[in-house]
């Protein structure tokens, strides 16, 4: 036993469909990984290599509240597939990439899109537009052995109940397996790593009130009100 000097945090998690928790170590998030969403935001959509930035693994919120953050007046949603890890390891080969996923889960990558932009224009790190408390709002997480991979399906988000995000994963530039392969030449990936896969076009904000709906076929709807 550690003998800590403050109470230990408690290990973020994601609730798993059926029942039981995922426990969460670390959080990777992948970048313009839709033609149509790259174009929208003014880069080129041509297959650069991937790019990634992380949010911290309590940003996950299971509550289907959103609280709206502070120091911004432009924040957007953006719907994404979640890839969770049992496993991991560095240099993890494209053919043995799959082997490493325990289950997928719709979430939603809330973005300070003010606080991002500004970011962006200083060549600062994205965190303050990314990373801030319950930004990342996450249904429950699908064992693989009852949705089988994904890398086909649509995926969409309404607010209000009018569409407003939609593709199909078959869209995304770099795939499942490229993603966990690439980001394992980088880190070193563990058992409770999860990716954040990239956003179909149509992002835009949101205000309190709005009633999100995430879907992804395969794993049903993610319902989140902001508050
Ligand atoms: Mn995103």
């Amino acid at each position: 036993m550690i003998d800590f000097v403050i109470p230990a945090p408690p290990t973020p998690w994601i609730p798993v469909s059926g029942g039981g928790a995922f426990p969460v170590r670390r959080v990777y998030c992948i970048g313009r990984n839709y033609a149509a969403h790259a174009i929208e935001m003014g880069y080129n959509p041509d297959r650069e290599p991937p790019f990634f930035f992380q949010k911290n693994p309590d940003n996950l919120d299971p509550s289907g509240e959103f609280p709206y953050p502070p120091r911004s007046g432009d924040v957007h949603h953006e719907v994404e597939l979640v890839i969770a890890l049992k496993s991991g390891g560095a240099n993890i080969p494209l053919n043995r990439a799959l082997d490493h996923v325990w289950g997928y889960a719709v979430s939603l990558d809330m973005t300070r899109r003010d606080l991002q932009g500004e970011a962006k224009k200083l060549g600062r790190p994205w965190e303050i537009g990314k990373a801030f408390e319950r930004s990342a709002p996450v249904g429950p997480l699908v064992p693989v052995a009852k949705s089988g991979h994904l890398s086909a399906g649509r995926i969409e988000l309404k607010v209000n109940g009018e569409l407003r995000q939609e593709g199909d994963l078959n869209q995304m530039i770099w795939k499942v397996p490229e993603m966990i392969s690439h980001l394992s030449d980088y880190f070193e990936l563990q058992p409770g790593d999860i990716i954040m896969s990239g956003t179909p076009s149509g992002v835009g904000a949101v205000k309190r009130g709005d009633r999100m709906e995430a879907m992804i076929e395969g794993l049903g709807s993610l319902m989140v009100t902001v508050v």
